[in-house]
């Protein structure tokens, strides 16, 4: 090794919009002795459209392993060598894993280059919590396995970011109404950054609709982003709430309290002041 190795420059590029390169991303591709990239023929069409040429190698699913030689190589012998995948962030749902983990290994340096990821975007819009989020990346292709997966985070508090295929939003949707209830709150991202961005919002039920009957709905690339689950304390107060409503249609609002109280589990004050704030509602009707 040479006394300086040269970085591994991690560099995000654009989702969609060519303005969105930073101006950085644009001067360490410049300079890279090589640009790794998932598929060199789009390689070089984002770095002709930045205006210049590097030398190219693929870097994808299959010939990972085959290439961490080639780069480390490079690394080692002082070159830099910044990695790209076709679009957004490398390594997230895309190649570089086990090139980064080399590097680990071999202590060489890296540097981040930030700039887009559709999932970080996406949940920028959403409207949705964003202090816990959990990236669930694309869902199972099939069916059974999907909706195994949809089951097991159902329950999960944190906002959930799902990437989906064109071929697939239709179904995931569905499957999202069934195990989620149509209730929850999603942001459906489609074509970010791009002249077609849409941005669908609402319950599951109300984003279904707002897909199926948008012209331009079964085009693009979709970010899905959903609301965590209810909070268990949500779901009682929902529930006592409910019994109160029904009771107090019969009782005054002490007994319905009482009785809601013992019925969910609910403790009473919370049950009485809800019932009062039900009849102060009714008579301002
Ligand atoms: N590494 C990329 C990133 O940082 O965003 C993600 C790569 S993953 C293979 C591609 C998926 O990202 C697409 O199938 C789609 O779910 C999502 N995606 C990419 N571009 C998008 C866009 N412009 N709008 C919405 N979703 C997008």
């Amino acid at each position: 090794m040479t006394n300086n190795p040269g970085t591994l420059f991690v560099v995000a590029t654009p989702i969609g919009n060519l303005d969105d390169i930073s101006a950085r991303a644009r001067d360490v591709l410049s300079k890279a002795d090589v640009v790794a990239a998932e598929d060199t023929r789009r390689a070089g069409q984002l770095l002709t459209r930045l205006g210049f040429r590097r030398r190219l190698v693929s870097l994808h699913e299959h010939n990972e392993s085959d290439r961490i030689e080639q780069l480390t190589d490079v690394l080692i012998s002082g070159g830099t060598v910044a990695l790209i995948s076709d679009a957004g962030t490398p390594l997230i749902n895309d190649p570089g894993y086990r090139l980064l983990a080399a590097a680990r290994d071999r202590d060489l340096p890296v540097s981040p280059v930030p700039g887009c990821c559709a999932a970080i975007a996406a949940l920028s819009v959403a409207g949705l919590p964003t202090d816990r989020f959990r990236f669930e990346g694309f869902l199972p292709a099939k069916s059974s396995a999907r909706r195994k997966r949809l089951a097991a985070v159902s329950d999960c508090p944190d906002t959930l970011i799902f990437y989906e295929s064109v071929h697939r939003i239709a179904d995931v949707i569905d499957d999202l109404l069934e195990i989620f209830g149509p209730e929850r709150p999603i942001t459906l991202a489609r074509e970010l950054t791009k002249r077609h961005e849409t941005i669908y919002r609402g319950s599951i039920e109300s984003v279904r609709e707002q897909l199926l009957n948008d012209p331009g709905g079964g085009k693009g690339e979709f970010t899905l982003i959903a609301a965590g689950a209810p909070a268990a304390a949500d779901l009682a107060d929902g529930e006592m709430q409910r019994v109160v409503a029904i009771l107090l249609a019969e009782l005054p609002a002490r007994q319905a309290a009482a009785l809601a109280a013992e019925i969910t589990g609910s403790r009473k004050r919370d049950a009485y002041r809800f019932a009062n704030e039900l009849k102060a509602a009714d008579r301002a009707k």
